[in-house]
């Protein structure tokens, strides 16, 4: 029964609001009156079609998206995309272009504020692009941003984007983007992921080439990546070998003119992301942002009144609404916290394990009760063991 469901405060894939799960679950095996269940319907059916158009509408009114932006759903997660936001860049007419008149290759710039970005910027250099790294953390960690005055941002025209992640999930760094595409010459595209924060706030999309996420942390299940791209970086030339090095599963233009379905989507995934969005919509994304910073706060005033004990280690004013992260005196205490949590019901608050502590994350459906009851958690779990 829905009553003995747990917080899931995982990092992603993550929970999703309970009437969406009871939604799927009331149309699961006969989705309105098909006779079928969504995960058995053909994605070239009526029923399918008008799934999949209605998400991405519903995408479109949520996130304001102009109309000279295209909406794909693919797959390949995040990491896909890493490799398809230089790949579809450098197939682009403008980069090629640019890239021509500069007689040699252009390079991508890298604002790396944790490892997601690094990731991003890893993936470029195993395509053999040439990157520049624009930042790397502050003093070699990851615990916010430096003042755009040291950023080492390349010259527009030896510049084909501009790359960054709007939240870092593992670091707990979030930016805002004014910080990034007030910087940037705007000749040069910004490329965004925003696989943890999309649909958590509004967001300015006409200052950005493209913006990629992952659904799973705020919009959806596991399995479906989205893409939203201007218009003119999915213009080609007719040159053939434009393509030689972008495989149709990661080309945002194949998608773009199938309609997101040039191949088999993943159906059911995308249903349930339309029915997430319908729920942002009818909360309103005004409300959705005021909620993220209420739930943060709840947790971030317990971290603040006992910092020698509660150790975050991000820049106040880069500190993620999504991923709030921080470590305890010991490892030992660490490893009782998430026991002792997961004994009350609350459960994935294990640090990831590339940097350990604990992360506390905070999606859109979590509810404020939930965030206050991890911050009551960890509050009685300081009055135990404060030295
Ligand atoms: N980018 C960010 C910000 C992420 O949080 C993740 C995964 O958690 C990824 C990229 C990689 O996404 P995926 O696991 O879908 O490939």
């Amino acid at each position: 029964p829905s009553n003995d469901r747990v917080l899931n405060f995982s990092a992603g894939p993550s929970t999703l609001p309970l009437s969406v799960l009871e939604e799927v679950q009331r149309d699961l095996i006969n989705y309105k009156g098909t006779g079928v269940s969504v995960l058995e319907m053909s994605h070239r059916s009526k029923p399918y079609d008008a799934i999949i158009r209605d998400a991405e509408a519903t995408l479109r009114r949520v996130l304001n998206v102009p109309s000279n932006y295209a909406v794909v759903f693919l797959q390949g997660g995040g990491t896909g995309e890493f490799a398809a936001s230089y790949l579809n860049l450098f197939a682009s007419k403008s980069v090629r272009a640019k890239q021509a008149k500069l007689g040699r290759a252009l390079s991508c710039d890298y604002v790396v504020t944790g490892s997601w970005s690094k990731a991003g910027m890893k993936e470029v250099q195993r395509l053999g692009g040439h990157v520049n790294t624009v930042i790397d953390g502050v003093d070699g960690k990851y615990v916010g941003v430096l003042p755009v005055s040291q950023w080492k941002l390349g010259k527009p025209e030896e510049t084909a984007f501009v790359y960054y992640c709007d939240n870092e999930t593992v670091n707990g760094v979030e930016c805002r983007p004014e910080t990034v595409v007030d910087a940037v010459d705007p000749s040069v595209p910004v490329i965004c992921d925003m696989s943890s924060n999309m649909m958590s706030r509004p967001i300015d999309i006409k200052r950005f080439g493209a913006i990629v996420a992952g659904a799973q942390k705020n919009m959806g299940p596991a399995g479906v990546t989205i893409a939203i791209v201007r218009d003119d970086l999915l213009e080609r030339d007719d040159d053939p070998a434009v393509l030689h090095n972008l495989p149709s599963v990661l080309d945002w233009q194949y998608y773009n003119k199938g309609g997101s379905m040039p191949h088999t989507p993943p159906c059911f995934t995308i249903y349930v992301c339309g029915l997430v969005f319908k729920w942002v919509e009818k909360l309103g994304l005004d409300k959705v942002e005021q909620l993220r910073e209420e739930r943060a706060k709840i947790v971030y005033d317990v971290i603040d009144s006992h910092p020698e004990f509660f150790k975050g280690p991000v820049n106040k004013q880069y500190r993620s609404c999504m991923n709030l992260v921080f470590n305890l005196p010991t490892k030992e205490l660490e490893a009782q916290f998430v026991a002792e949590a997961a004994q009350q019901n609350m459960i994935q608050l294990k640090g990831h394990r590339s940097v350990g502590g604990i992360r506390v994350s905070l999606y859109n459906a979590m509810t404020i009760e939930g965030a206050q009851a991890v911050a009551q958690f960890m509050q009685s779990f300081y009055d135990q063991h404060r030295q």
